[in-house]
């Protein structure tokens, strides 16, 4: 089974009848890039870069992150990286960060963009980096929990100020990519009005279906009962792909969903043209993926949109007869 996984390693992810699925990694460390070269991947569709905190004494100041990112565009040789800013607050919360305060409900507090608009600096100095960085390689960058306009605009207007700073600091930098990720059903239903501004955006299913089910992903005792793949979760990411495919503007999925090998070609099917997955996964999806047929995928996913309840899903993933 190891050998005929491997098989697709070094093509393209393409179905049987030709339609090309862009396929991602999630990393979370600088070794996990060194380690993507055996499975064969387009780029990297998540850095989660919230690793630059763990263990650390200190914040990494622009400097150091900017060393970092270079490595990992160097291990990439020509792939592209989607960098995500600093994802601090809820279930990531870091030592290194001075006087995080006590929140009832971090997840739904201070966390992610929200916490980076009210921390600048820090933002800033990883702007600064990831702009920088931007002109060794093919550079994505995209803002987690953003959930309205205002947010974006204000992101939007600190990329420009750093811009600005390098500019007349005669420091080079590069065009990058800007992307949000959709991930609170807010995001899903402002979207419209956000794409314009926007080159890409990536569906965090995780948060999108903790926030959709009002279910903290943490807690074991929910999970069973608030899976993310459920009829109101799928009905927003089809919201969510069919805003984007009029507006023009590529989507990803990058929540943990995509790295289920059964639920993957639903994804595809349902317009999804890049899956951003855990590395360990990516044999099996690209195998099923490769092994496929496109328009078998979008029966799938028309059956999976069609279904009203979970166990009629569980069902559906049963009963899919995808080549194994
Ligand atoms: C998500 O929310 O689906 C996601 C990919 O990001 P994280 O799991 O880091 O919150
Ligand atoms: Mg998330």
């Amino acid at each position: 089974r190891r050998q005929a996984l491997s098989k697709y390693r070094d093509i393209e992810c393409s179905t049987q009848d030709h339609h090309r699925i862009q396929l991602m990694a999630n990393i979370t460390s600088l070794n996990d890039v060194a380690r993507l070269a055996q499975f064969g991947i387009d780029g990297i569709g998540l850095f989660r870069t919230e690793f630059l905190l763990m263990d650390a004494t200190r914040v990494p100041d622009e400097k150091a992150q900017f060393t970092q990112y270079y490595n990992a565009i160097h291990l990439l040789a020509g792939k592209t990286i989607t960098i995500r800013t600093l994802d601090i607050g809820a279930d990531k919360e870091f030592a290194c960060l001075p006087n995080k305060q006590q929140e009832d409900n971090p997840a739904l507090g201070i966390r992610g963009i929200r916490y980076s608009l009210k921390h600048k600096a820090l933002l800033r100095s990883q702007l600064r980096a990831v702009l920088r960085v931007a002109e060794f390689g093919s550079v994505r960058l995209m803002f987690p929990m953003v959930t309205q306009a205002e947010e974006l605009d204000e992101l939007l207007a600190e990329v420009a100020i750093c811009q600005q700073q390098l500019q007349q600091e005669g420091k080079k930098f590069g065009e990058l990519q800007l992307g949000i990720v959709v991930e609170t059903p807010a995001a899903v239903l402002n979207l419209a009005s956000m794409l314009p501004k926007l080159d890409f955006i990536s569906i965090g299913s995780n948060d999108l279906a903790q926030y959709t089910l009002a279910a903290d992903r943490t807690n074991l005792a929910l999970a069973a009962d608030y899976p993310a793949f459920c009829p109101a979760v799928l009905q927003l990411i089809n919201m969510t792909v069919q805003t984007a495919k009029q507006a023009g503007v590529s989507c990803s999925l990058c929540g943990e969903m995509a790295s289920d090998s059964r639920i993957a070609p639903i994804l595809v099917g349902m317009g999804l043209e890049e899956l951003s997955i855990n590395p360990a996964a990516i044999p099996e999806v690209k195998a099923l993926l490769c092994e496929g047929n496109y328009q078998q995928f979008c029966d799938l996913a028309r059956q999976a949109l069609a279904c009203k309840r979970i166990s009629e899903l569980e069902s559906l993933l049963v009963s899919c007869k995808l080549p194994s």
